[in-house]
């Protein structure tokens, strides 16, 4: 299903709009449904039979837009452009605790300060794990998981065979999702800055004066395209050119938690799965994302920005997250045989938490989960792994699994 096929009922009228043409047109019908908020809400007609999710219209830009209400992404048709994954499906299910909804904004509560006068107490998770699961119960996200909940939310971990996937269309669904998030109570629109697809834009924040102290951090979301050092400071550059200093102690943490990622900066490369391409055509390498905490720091040269902290996500051309390179190659031959899949994010859970590397939406009613062993070097996740597998096959469930370096076995068959 394309954007074509998707139709939204808007509250008291009785012909249902094509999504496609809401976007475009008919700004005065999205103005009076607007108006009748929160009393009546729009529904996507994605769904034939059961109930129909409800969208928020909003406002961005002096044009009135739709977005899919906070957590109900899963409520969509998985080939609906609103549908997301069940976040409880996912690492994103030990984060529930801290996330609230309030009408149509999602609240976040997180464990990181955003002004040096602000001083964050930690928060304990207080859940001792899942004896069979592994999983905790999380109170506040860190940047990770805010960077895997904007992915997740943004429905980027998910791939519809035929959907056509451009940074511009990324960088919308990551503001459409933005747009609608409060950390506490400060609206997350206001604090981050989101490198847009375009380039020669200037979207950081305007310096401070020299001499001038700022007490607020900002967020900083860009894809990173090098990084140099020299003296003691290493340098990021973003894809369109900013720099970010980055202090040694700050670099050790994010290549120690981001080890695989990190790995791609310094050596930008694709999986080979991606067929011959035009020698026209930019290479169809995998691609890291970073989600900084940052702030004005003054040095000799004038005022520049300096990365507290950091997240990284790693994701193949096509912005589908990754954790591995043994999941890239998989995430690229699932986009070259035309696959519908979706990628479950990890978020923080520890590394013996089980989910499918991947689930194959389209080889029969139930998605089909797919494994890859041998990547984690965990024997307690294998372990656990093996274990969903045996029931798999006990059950008759169809599955798919990979044990890196024996030669893949083809994909379940499309139904
Ligand atoms: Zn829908």
């Amino acid at each position: 299903m394309d954007n074509e096929k998707i139709y939204v009922n808007l509250p008291g009228e009785s012909t249902p709009y094509q999504l496609k043409n809401l976007l475009h047109k008919h700004q005065s019908a999205l103005e009076k449904a607007h108006g009748k908020q929160p009393k009546l809400r729009a529904h996507c007609d994605c769904r034939k039979f059961g109930n129909k999710a409800e969208l928020v219209i909003r406002l961005r830009d002096q044009r009135y837009h739709v977005a899919r209400m906070p957590n109900s992404g899963h409520m969509h048709h998985q080939d609906c452009t609103a549908f997301s994954e069940d976040p409880s499906l996912s690492g994103g299910g030990e984060y529930l605790p801290a996330i609230s909804i309030k009408d149509d904004v999602t609240i976040i509560k997180v464990n990181f300060s955003l002004s040096k006068a602000e001083n964050v107490e930690p928060i304990e998770n207080n859940s001792p794990p899942n004896p069979l699961t592994g999983s905790v119960s999380r109170h506040a996200m860190g940047l990770n998981a805010l960077l895997c909940h904007m992915w997740n939310e943004s429905g980027l971990n998910i791939w519809i065979d035929g959907s056509i996937r451009l940074r511009s269309l990324v960088y919308s669904k990551l503001s459409e999702v933005i747009e609608g998030t409060k950390l506490g109570r400060r609206s997350l629109a206001k604090l981050i800055h989101v490198e847009p697809s375009w380039e020669k834009t200037s979207w950081l924040p305007v310096a401070p004066k020299s001499g001038a102290t700022s007490n607020d951090y900002f967020l900083a979301l860009f894809k990173i395209k090098s990084v140099t050092t020299h003296d003691k400071y290493s340098y990021i550059k973003s894809d369109s050119g900013e720099i970010f200093r980055v202090s040694p102690e700050v670099l050790e943490s994010i290549q120690t938690s981001f080890k695989s990622a990190w790995s791609y900066v310094t050596r930008p490369r694709g999986s080979d799965q991606v067929p011959d391409q035009d020698k026209d055509e930019k290479p169809k390498l995998a691609q890291v994302f970073c989600l900084a905490l940052c702030g004005w720091v003054e040095g000799a040269d004038g005022m520049r920005i300096e990365i507290g902290k950091a997240a990284l996500i790693l994701t193949n051309w096509r912005y589908i997250p990754v954790d591995s390179s043994y999941e890239l190659i998989v995430a690229d031959k699932l986009l070259v045989e035309k696959r519908s899949f979706v990628k479950p994010l990890r978020y923080d859970a520890a590394d013996d938490v089980v989910f499918p590397d991947f689930k194959l939406l389209d080889a029969g009613p139930n998605p089909v989960p797919m494994e890859i062993y041998g990547v984690k070097n965990n024997p307690k996740y294998d372990e656990r792994k093996r274990a969903k597998v045996a029931h798999y096959k006990q059950s008759g469930e169809p599955f798919w699994d990979w044990t890196p370096p024996e030669p893949m076995r083809p994909f379940n068959e499309k139904k």
